[in-house]
């Protein structure tokens, strides 16, 4: 047996500790996702193949983050940044422009057709929730597969199998979505709900947004009793029987409006800026579009 230094040994030990954050990833693409439905789709398309971290958590509102100390480690040691992109992720900017990896970062809405922002608040900007519809959420999968394959070309094979798999179960939650909203009557397809995410979905499959609680595209705004008032007119004027809300946002002012016009908050969240946890059927994306269908079918087909 050959001898080894304790020096030596010591140095070898300290090279593979590094700086204490671990950085084995068994030769694997390290990757950053920043939403959990970017997450998700990394994690449907890489598989095995990857070794992810998921930025935010199920269950928070996707328009701010507050970047950890174990955040900006996986960003730093990561060989790949997916963003969910359209503007969402103003918090990034900052953290890479001190960590760097700009180089690294992919944005995921590429190629997606972004709607402008409805309300004068967010006038210029896009609307950012665009994963809400199985098309789109389709075009993420398509773009992760890219992203990924870029970086491990010797991989293309198995991302290519694993996306299409995914593609398969979102073009048929596609068609029973479009099965559940053609139940709807004409005249019950006017929706509100707590912030203005639902656009793209409501565009998507033939619904109409009446107003949201939430006077804009995030929740940074509370709205003024002026703007309430208004969409309590709307309300009553266009008949709305439910307003719906989301799980990563509070339903407070959603009940006051709801006591006010005689509609109903329907108590079984829509998944907009999160996805479910895992378990909960809505922890996949096209397990969140169809747990969002069903809630909006069954709130809105008459009693
Ligand atoms: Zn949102």
């Amino acid at each position: 047996m050959r001898w080894v230094p304790a020096a030596a040994a010591l140095a070898v030990l300290l090279a593979a500790c590094g700086n204490g954050i671990p950085t084995a990833s068994d030769g694997r693409l390290r990757v950053v996702a920043t939403t959990t439905q970017v997450g998700e789709a990394a994690r449907g398309v890489g598989g095995d193949d990857i070794a992810l971290t998921v930025l935010l958590k199920p269950g928070a509102e996707a328009h701010d983050f507050e970047i950890t100390t174990t955040a900006a480690a996986a960003i730093e040691r990561s060989d790949l940044i997916l963003e969910s992109g359209a503007g969402l992720e103003v918090w990034l900017e900052g953290a890479l422009a001190t960590i760097g990896g700009r180089d690294r970062l992919r944005d995921m809405s590429q190629g997606v057709d972004l709607r402008d922002a409805a309300d004068a608040d967010d006038a210029g900007e896009v609307d950012p929730h665009y994963w809400l519809t199985a098309p789109n959420a389709s075009r993420m999968i398509e773009n992760v597969r890219a992203a990924l394959t870029e970086a491990r070309p010797d991989l293309a094979g198995a991302f290519a199998d694993r996306a299409a798999a995914y593609l398969a179960r979102l073009e048929m939650a596609d068609v029973e979505i479009r099965r559940l909203m053609a139940e709807i009557p004409e005249q019950r397809r006017g929706i509100v709900t707590n912030h203005d995410a639902l656009g793209y979905f409501l565009a998507e499959y033939g619904l109409r947004f009446v107003g949201s609680v939430f006077p804009s595209l995030d929740v940074s705004a509370e709205p003024n009793p002026a703007q309430l008032a208004a969409l309590a007119d709307t309300i009553r004027g266009e008949g709305v029987v439910a307003i719906f809300s989301e799980s990563a946002v509070s339903p407070k002012l959603a009940k006051a409006i709801a006591d006010e016009t005689g509609a109903r908050v329907v108590d079984e969240p829509l998944y907009t800026d999160s996805l479910g946890l895992p378990g909960s059927g809505a922890d996949t994306l096209d397990g969140m579009l169809l747990h969002d269908a069903q809630v909006i079918h069954d709130a809105l087909v008459a009693d």
